[in-house]
């Protein structure tokens, strides 16, 4: 099996989910490569050393300066014909995805999405991925020579070997049609902190705050903690907090070490987003709301009561 792992950048620095899925490739065999596509990104490949991969191939252009997709399926597509690459692994965002999708109909190979974890079978690949609005997890596989696999965000943390990579430059030779869009515009959303993906303590709001203007009561604690601020859809969908927060089946896969949920009832949909969390702190009014079956800590109270006084208590832990 010939694995390569396409390393995905922003601002210099090789993004966390692309090195947890390099690192599980790791896992699975010795013959590991990492791909990274972009303008003045020579300086990255070593990186990917430092997460296992042996060998690093860098396609360095100006085509491949904006982050758009179709130039990447051109270089993606020439580098698994020339090297024999059979298996491509992403993590998944919206670059990788359309990425991914672009590969998969380029070179008539079978793409898994969704997967969070993935193992060796009796000389197979085999992909798990949850089914039926998460609430079981099945086995799949590919019936194509070539594989393609996107996996959930934050499903494998980065682990780094300290190793070094062979860097092996390429020239991708670009279709017409892969150049003719432009990137225009970026928009970044300006936030303080952590990104929900990053963090290791995540403050996440639901109706139970009652208005958009008592969102201040987890940003509070959020900063105490020195943690991101996320959100159910019931709150997003009402105006209340940017979408960008939003965790769940319909929004971002989290995984810090601590999540505390504020009047946030636990619905399956949310449930799925964070369930990968380690230590879970519920606080809700209702006894029987359904996030107190997974949570470590549940406490039956009100946000507004609790919230502000666990604040006042992680502030003055910090000071002495
Ligand atoms: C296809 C589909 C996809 C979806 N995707 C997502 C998704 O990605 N993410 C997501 O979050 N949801 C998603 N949902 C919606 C999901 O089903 C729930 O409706 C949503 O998560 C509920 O949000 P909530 O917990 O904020 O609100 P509610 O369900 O209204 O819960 C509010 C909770 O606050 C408690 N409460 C009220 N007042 C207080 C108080 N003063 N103090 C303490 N507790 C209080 C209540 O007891 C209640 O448990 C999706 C739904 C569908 C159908």
């Amino acid at each position: 099996m010939t694995i390569a792992v396409f390393l995905e950048h922003h601002e210099g620095e090789l993004q966390k989910g692309s090195l947890g899925v390099l690192g599980k490739a790791v896992s699975l065999g010795d013959d590991i490569a990492g791909v990274v596509l972009g303008s003045g990104v020579k300086e990255l490949a070593a990186q990917g050393g430092r997460y296992g991969a042996k060998k690093v191939y860098v396609a360095d252009l100006p085509e491949l300066e904006a982050p758009l997709p179709q130039p990447r399926v051109d270089a993606l597509a020439q580098l698994v014909e020339e090297q024999g690459i059979d298996t491509v692994l992403f993590a998944a965002s919206v670059l990788a995805s359309d990425l991914a999708a672009g590969l998969a109909a380029r070179l008539d190979a079978g793409l898994n999405w969704d997967l969070v974890d993935v193992a060796v079978q009796d000389g197979s690949l085999v992909g798990k991925r949850p089914a039926l609005e998460d609430s079981v997890y099945v086995d799949v596989g590919w019936t194509t020579e070539t594989r393609l696999a996107l996996f959930r965000p934050g499903t494998f943390d980065p682990s780094e070997s300290g190793g070094e990579a062979e860097v092996e430059e390429f020239t991708p030779a670009f279709e017409d049609f892969s150049t003719q869009a432009a990137m225009l515009e970026q928009a970044h959303e300006e936030s303080e902190g952590p990104s929900i993906e990053d963090a290791d303590v995540i403050v996440a709001g639901g109706r139970g705050l009652g208005g958009p203007e008592n969102f201040s009561l987890v940003e509070e604690l959020a900063k105490a903690l020195g943690g991101a601020v996320a959100a159910t859809r019931a709150v997003v969908d009402a105006g209340w907090y940017p979408y960008a927060t939003q965790v769940g089946q319909t929004g971002r896969t989290v995984s810090p070490k601590l999540y505390v949920a504020c009047g946030i009832s636990g619905a399956i949909q949310h449930k799925v987003g964070m369930q990968g969390s380690g230590t879970v702190i519920a606080i809700n009014k209702d006894p029987n709301a359904p996030i107190f079956e997974f949570s470590d800590l549940g406490v039956v109270g009100d946000v507004h009561e609790i919230v502000p006084k666990l604040t006042e208590l992680v502030q003055q832990r910090k000071v002495s």
